[in-house]
Formats: structure tokens, C-alpha cells, sequence
């Protein structure tokens, strides 16, 4: 059989994008985020996670 690439779901019904870089990797929608991992992880620093320098 060929790919089954159109039935890929992830997360749901739609596959949620990162509103910040575009992607659809691994993006959370905990809390109304809306973000990937990656920009998960720079969106938490400013959030509340910064570094005090
Ligand atoms: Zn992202």
C-alpha cells in the first residue's frame, strides 16, 4: 500500500501549527499556547523562566 501521509493526525482533529515559526512539530496547545517545543521553550523564558543576569 502507499503512504498514508493524508490521514496523519497528531493531535485531534487538525494538525495545529506553531504561531510563532510555522511548524507543526510537536505543538503544544496547553494553555492557549500554540507553540512548538523549540519556541515552547523560549516563550517559558520570557513567561516567567528567565535568566537573571
Ligand atoms: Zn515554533
Amino acid at each position: 500500500m502507499a503512504k498514508q501521509k493524508k490521514k496523519e493526525r497528531k493531535f485531534g482533529k487538525d494538525t495545529v501549527r506553531c504561531r510563532r515559526c510555522g511548524s507543526c512539530n510537536a505543538v503544544i496547545r496547553r494553555y492557549g499556547l500554540y507553540l512548538c517545543r523549540q519556541c515552547f521553550r523560549e516563550v517559558a523564558r520570557q513567561l516567567g523562566f528567565r535568566k537573571y543576569n
